[in-house]
Order: C-alpha cells, then sequence, then structure tokens
C-alpha cells in the first residue's frame, strides 16, 4: 500500500463512522454510500472536501447534499433491488448514484439543464447504467414512467404535491422535505397504505426550493 493511500483509507472510514453516528444504520445503504465516490460529483475546488459531511456548492448555484441526509433518506425510501424509484432534483447526480446500487431502475430529472448534462456524465462515467437523467420541470412527476415504487424529492415544496403522490405505486413509499421558508423544513416519509397516507416526519433539514419550470441557463452554465 502506497503512504498516500493511507490518509484516504481513514477518511473513508471516518466518512462511514460519521454516516453511522448520524443514524444511518443498514448495511445496504451504507454499502452503497461507500459505492458512490462523491469527489466524482463536485467540481474540482471542492474534491478534496467531498468525504466531508457538509453540502457542496455544484453549478447553476446548487448544492450536492450532506452524505448523512442523502444516507437517511435513501435509509427512510427502504428501496429494493425491484424497485422503479423516481427523484426530483438531480442536481450532481450523487443521490441518484447512491440509489444505482439499490434500485432497479432510476428516473431523475433537473431542471437545470447544464446539472443535467454534468450529472449524466457523471453517472454514465461510474457505469450507473440504470439511471435515465431528464433535463426538465419536475414538478409535473414523469407521468409516461408513472408508477412508481418510491419517489424522492430533493428540493423542498412548501407541501407534499398531490400529483406526485398520484404517480406513486399504492404500497409505495415518498421522501420528501417540505417547509414554507428556507430555513425551516422537515424531511417527510408518506407510505401511501390501503387505509390512506401515513405521514412521519424524519428531523429538520435544509434544501433549496422546488421551483417550477425549466432553469435559463447560459448555454455553457
Ligand atoms: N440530489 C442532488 C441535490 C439536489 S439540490 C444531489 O445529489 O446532488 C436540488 C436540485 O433540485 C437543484 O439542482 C435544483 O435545480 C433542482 N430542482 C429544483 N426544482 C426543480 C424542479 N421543479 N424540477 C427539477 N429539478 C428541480
Amino acid at each position: 500500500m502506497s503512504e498516500a493511500a493511507i490518509p484516504q483509507e481513514e477518511a473513508r472510514w471516518a466518512f462511514i463512522f460519521t454516516l453511522q453516528q448520524a443514524g444511518v444504520r443498514e448495511k445496504a445503504v451504507l454499502d452503497a454510500l461507500e459505492a458512490t465516490p462523491r469527489d466524482r460529483f463536485v467540481d474540482g475546488l471542492f474534491r478534496a472536501r467531498a468525504l466531508e459531511d457538509i453540502a457542496l456548492p455544484i453549478s447553476c448555484g446548487q448544492t450536492i447534499s450532506q452524505p448523512s441526509v442523502v444516507g437517511l433518506m435513501t435509509q427512510a425510501l427502504e428501496v429494493t433491488n425491484r424497485c422503479k424509484v423516481l427523484e426530483i432534483g438531480a442536481g450532481s447526480g450523487y443521490q441518484a448514484g447512491v440509489l444505482s446500487h439499490l434500485a432497479r431502475r432510476v428516473y431523475t430529472i433537473e431542471r437545470h439543464r447544464p446539472l443535467a448534462r454534468q450529472a449524466r456524465a457523471a453517472l454514465a462515467d461510474l457505469g450507473a447504467s440504470n439511471v435515465t437523467v431528464i433535463s426538465g420541470d419536475g414538478t409535473a412527476g414523469l407521468p409516461e414512467q408513472a408508477p412508481f415504487d418510491r419517489i424522492i424529492v430533493t428540493a423542498a415544496a412548501e407541501d407534499v404535491p398531490a400529483f406526485l403522490l398520484d404517480q406513486l405505486r399504492d404500497g409505495g413509499i415518498m421522501v420528501i422535505p417540505v417547509g414554507q421558508s428556507d430555513t425551516v423544513q422537515q424531511m417527510i416519509k408518506v407510505v401511501k397504505t390501503p387505509e390512506g397516507l401515513e405521514y412521519t416526519e424524519l428531523g429538520d433539514v435544509r434544501f433549496v426550493p422546488l421551483l417550477e419550470g425549466i432553469a435559463e441557463d447560459l448555454p455553457d452554465g
């Protein structure tokens, strides 16, 4: 083993330990996080900080979520290898990359075209062939692929959008940050049962807002 590999290995252990401390206990979820190199989803300047449990800036003024939040959301989603998953807010593609290890199929929508392009490239580089990145407005969901077994929204909505619940299969699970302001948001888990919708609050979070429409970016973004 080269000398340079030792700190890297320690950083990886620290990364997994931090996730466990935050409450990510499912082995499959920890394995999926470990198998998804976060540094491949951030720009050069921030690569060195990719294993820290903090959100980092990505293009178009957006952020790649904190790994522990990605872990907790993924765990709450209870994904199996039979699941078809929809994500709204592809951002860097990192969350979709984590899901690609657990799900049968992942569709992820991003309203910033340059981000969608970068996410697609990063996921292709890693061989995540079960992920499709769609450039568009996720507020309408993806009716042509509905129903979904799982839906994850990684931008904060004012309320749980009814049209997304319509695209969730019976027995399906949705995880979504909900809040009126950009400082106070709750992560909500919704389970669609035969008796109706079951809501569980999973804790305070802070996400960028879910915005309607496609973003007007410069061609090179
Ligand atoms: N899941 C991402 C982080 C998401 S940041 C990751 O792993 O890196 C939230 C993203 O949601 C931003 O990129 C933002 O542009 C996107 N977003 C917000 N509203 C949207 C909408 N209506 N449709 C699609 N994407 C949206």
